[in-house]
């Protein structure tokens, strides 16, 4: 592993663009679990893409809607790992040239993932899927959002004292919208929806003109998203991959096959 962290740190270091796609494995060592580790209790019995879609909304928003109750619930205690932080901080350095690193880097870092750890630990970074704090009418679009990690933590424990219609609470019951009477539904982009159209196009931008790749912590099943290593490839780019386990990304040049809490930090001791 270590002579392929110090392939890709040299590289990395000779870069001045950088595009960086995260997936849910690197939330994994917060312990929040991936779509494909295994659910508990009664969500064994479905699949996350069976539930993560406007069909299943339309069929069932109370089924839809408990099981985004049950995955904030499981995320709101969970803290940035040392890979969130190793990531904050080659940002930061990147920008600032606070660092060993001779000049300034431009790094762009965008996630599938709808946690927000990566703002937790001070990064700045494009959400593809949507927010996992956000929710917004299914019908008139009106937002329902937390507007600071310091607000959610204070709405969630007034939640049960506050009745207010755009105060987000653990509950199950579904909650109609205050303008038109719709449901509220997360703000996360579902299979089958488009993607927000300008952090897609700063991903592509980002992708199509980096000199090094990296996908972090993502299967790389999941689609327009996996198409950005692909895209970044075309152009010149080197990808390097930061997984435990094997992915059908054929276009890797370099693989660190370890978890992502381990290889950034390894990583960024050898750049900065
Ligand atoms: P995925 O569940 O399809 O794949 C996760 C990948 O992470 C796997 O390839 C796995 O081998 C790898 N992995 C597991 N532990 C790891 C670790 N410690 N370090 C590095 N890699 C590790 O996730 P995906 O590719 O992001 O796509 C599925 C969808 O799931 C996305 O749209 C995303 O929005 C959603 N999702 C998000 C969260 C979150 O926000 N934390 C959690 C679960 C799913």
């Amino acid at each position: 592993l270590i002579v392929h962290v110090q392939r890709a740190a040299t590289l990395l270091q000779a870069a001045q663009r950088i595009c960086i796609l995260t997936g849910a494995g690197v939330s994994a060592e917060s312990g929040i679990p991936t779509f494909r580790d295994k659910q508990t209790g009664l969500w064994e019995q479905f699949r996350a893409e069976d539930l993560a879609s406007p069909d299943a909304f339309e069929r069932d928003p109370k089924l839809v809607w408990s099981w985004y109750q049950w995955r904030r619930k499981l995320v709101h205690d969970k803290a940035p790992n040392p890979a969130h932080h190793a990531l904050a901080q080659w940002q930061e350095s990147a920008e600032t040239s606070k660092s060993h690193l001779t000049k300034k880097q431009q790094l762009t870092l965008i996630t599938q993932n709808v946690d927000d750890l990566h703002e937790q630990a001070g990064s700045t970074v494009i959400h593809l899927h949507g927010h996992l704090w956000r929710n917004r009418c299914n019908q008139c679009n009106a937002s329902y959002h937390y507007k600071s990690v310091d607000q959610k933590s204070t709405l969630l424990n007034n939640s049960k004292e506050n009745n207010s219609k755009d105060v987000i609470n653990f509950d199950d019951e579904l909650i109609t919208c205050q303008h038109c009477g719709g449901y509220i539904r997360p703000d996360i982009i579902w299979f089958g929806e488009s993607l927000p159209v300008d952090a897609w196009q700063t991903a592509e931008q980002a992708a199509a003109n980096c000199e090094v790749f990296i996908s972090i912590g993502t299967s790389s099943l999941v689609y327009p998203a996996a198409g950005l290593a692909q895209l970044a490839k075309q152009n010149g780019a080197t990808i390097i991959e930061i997984n435990p386990n094997p992915t059908p990304n054929t276009i890797v040049d370099i693989t660190l096959a370890a978890k992502a809490g381990v290889v950034m930090p390894l990583l960024l001791d050898q750049i900065l």
